[in-house]
């Protein structure tokens, strides 16, 4: 079954996402941390998380995908914005580890001038301060659209990173395809070409999550912003074969399109209808 789901509102804790998410027909989520904007975190209450695992295994679903505040900038040329940073992220770990064994993913950084290796430097120190042996979380990077100074707009500006961690192991990356796109990476005409440069370059066992949108830009525009499946310049088509894609199609997908509900929903049905379920796969596979 094609794990897919959205972004959905925290501030009313753990269980109330899950209900939401079973609402939307969804079997996985994304959700942030704390305010995407701020800083300030809830307090997690171990019984509301203990209802959503329970309600979760129920329906034998697996991961979430949490994201980071975008605030949240390691590579900063601000000494405070670079202290909030490892601040946030090392107190998002602790709360990650509520609910075992999930992802969280966060925007590399954006270096402002610095200079990437410069910027690279200081995202792997970050990350070399919080990783823990003991985590159960993986973290994602992003893969980012390049726009202003932002560091992942190339698989390898990526790789710089996790060359430079220690605990590498704990790493995985989440593509977004509307980044990707704006980036210049053609995953329309060319989805199996830029799947092996991903492979050549941070290996696609690294590859852990995909944040689904469409984009209002054309191909290489660096602009990142966000238009519904279907309504963009990536085109349904090109989403029907990135969702069956055998490198990606048991990847949680996450839908950030400017969106309610109700549109949610549809995106989501759209999306399940499009998918092969395995034996079709293996039934094409063989002829
Ligand atoms: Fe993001
Ligand atoms: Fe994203
Ligand atoms: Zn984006």
């Amino acid at each position: 079954m094609l794990k897919i789901g959205n972004h959905i509102s925290s501030s009313k804790g753990y269980e109330a996402m899950g209900r939401q998410a079973l609402k939307l027909k969804a079997n996985t989520f994304a959700f942030f941390t704390r305010n995407p904007r701020g800083g300030s975190a809830k307090a997690i209450d171990p019984e509301d998380v203990r209802r959503f695992q329970e309600l979760w295994k129920k329906q034998g679903y697996d991961r979430i995908v949490a994201h980071a505040p975008y605030t949240l900038n390691a590579c900063s040329d601000k000494p405070e914005v670079r202290r909030f940073a490892r601040e946030t992220f090392a107190d998002d770990l602790k709360r990650m580890e509520y609910t075992p064994g999930n992802y969280y993913n966060f925007h590399p950084g954006s270096h402002v001038g610095q200079g990437v290796e410069e910027g690279v430097r200081l995202i792997a120190g970050m990350l070399n301060e919080c990783l823990k042996p003991d985590q159960t979380t993986t973290v994602l990077l992003e893969t980012m659209a390049g726009k202003g100074s932002e560091i992942g707009r190339s698989f390898e500006e990526l790789r710089m990173i996790l060359d430079q961690v220690t605990l590498s192991e704990k790493i995985g990356i989440c593509l977004d395809t509307c980044h990707v796109w704006d980036a210049g990476y053609d995953i329309v005409e060319n989805l199996e070409y830029v799947l092996e440069e991903f492979d050549n370059t941070l290996g696609l066992s690294r590859l852990r999550a995909v944040h689904i949108n469409d984009s209002m830009n054309p191909k290489g525009s660096h602009k990142d912003r966000h238009a519904r499946i279907g309504e963009g310049t990536i085109g349904l088509e090109a989403f029907e074969r990135i969702i069956n894609h055998p490198s990606l199609r048991n990847l949680p997908f996450i839908l950030e399109t400017p969106n309610d509900d109700e549109g949610w929903a549809g995106e989501i049905a759209a999306l399940r209808k499009l998918y092969l379920e395995n034996d079709c796969i293996s039934r094409t596979e063989t002829l």
